[in-house]
C-alpha cells in the first residue's frame, strides 16, 4: 500500500511543483498543485518506508520551513492507494481500480486505471471476444511501476537516487513524460 496526504486551502498559485526528498517523503513525494481558487498541498510515499503519521508531520514541517505555508490548522484528508494486484477476473466477479490494486505504486496515480479498468471490464462482460491490449499495457506498466516501488522502498538513498535519475532522465528528454506515468499518450484520447 502507498499513503496519499492532502490538504486543499484557498490560494492562488500559478505553477505545478513536485518535490522529492527521500529524508522527508521516503521513496515518494510532495506536490503543490494549483487549481481555480484553491491549491492541492500533498504528499504520496510508499507506508513500507515511512509511516502515514510521520508523513503527514514531515510534510506540516517542510510546507511551515520551505513554503512558509501553515498546514497544522487546515483540515487533512488522507487514505491508502492500493498497488497490491492479484487479479481483475474472478469467474464472474471483476475487480477494477483501488479495488483491484491497480493504482500505481511508484506515484499513486490511479485514477486513469481505475477509469479504464472500468471501461475494459464493461467491454469484455459485453463481449468477451474483444481486444484488450490496452488494458494488458497498462498491467505491464502497473508491474513496472510495483516492481520500482518495491525496489525504492527497501531503502531511502536508493529512493534518493532513482529519482534524481528519473527527473534527469525527464529535464534531459531522454524520458518521456507519459513512459514514468500510467497513462500512456497512446490512450489519452
Ligand atoms: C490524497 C490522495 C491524493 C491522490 N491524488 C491522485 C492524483 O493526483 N491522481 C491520481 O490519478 N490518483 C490520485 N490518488 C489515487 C486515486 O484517488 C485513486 O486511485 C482512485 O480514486 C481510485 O478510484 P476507484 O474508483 O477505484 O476507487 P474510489 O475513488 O475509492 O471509489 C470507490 C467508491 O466506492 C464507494 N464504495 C465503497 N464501498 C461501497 C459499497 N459497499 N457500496 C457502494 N459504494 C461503495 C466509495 O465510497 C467510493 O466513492 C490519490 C489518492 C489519495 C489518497
Amino acid at each position: 500500500m502507498g499513503v496519499g496526504i492532502n490538504y486543499q486551502l484557498p490560494g492562488d498559485f500559478k505553477n505545478m511543483e513536485w518535490f522529492f526528498d527521500s529524508s522527508l517523503f521516503g521513496n515518494g513525494y510532495s506536490w503543490i498543485f494549483p487549481h481555480r481558487k484553491t491549491v492541492s498541498i500533498g504528499t504520496y510515499a510508499g507506508s513500507n518506508i515511512v509511516s502515514a503519521r510521520q508523513l503527514k508531520e514531515n510534510l506540516i514541517k517542510w510546507a511551515a520551513d520551505t513554503k512558509h505555508i501553515d498546514l497544522s490548522q487546515v483540515k487533512v484528508s488522507a487514505d491508502y492507494v492500493n498497488f497490491d494486484f492479484r487479479g481483475w477476473k474472478f469467474d464472474n466477479f471483476f475487480l477494477a481500480g483501488d479495488a483491484a490494486g491497480l493504482a500505481s505504486g511508484l506515484t499513486g496515480e490511479g485514477i486513469y486505471p481505475a477509469i479504464l479498468s472500468g471501461e475494459m471490464i464493461a467491454r469484455y462482460i459485453l463481449d468477451p471476444g474483444r481486444s484488450l491490449d490496452e488494458f494488458f499495457r497498462l498491467l505491464k506498466k502497473h508491474r513496472l511501476h510495483r516492481n520500482m516501488a518495491v525496489f525504492t522502498g527497501k531503502n531511502r538513498f536508493i529512493a534518493q537516487i532513482l529519482s534524481e535519475l528519473i527527473l534527469t532522465g525527464l529535464r534531459c528528454s531522454i524520458l518521456k513524460f507519459h513512459t514514468v506515468e500510467m497513462a500512456s499518450s497512446s490512450a489519452c484520447r
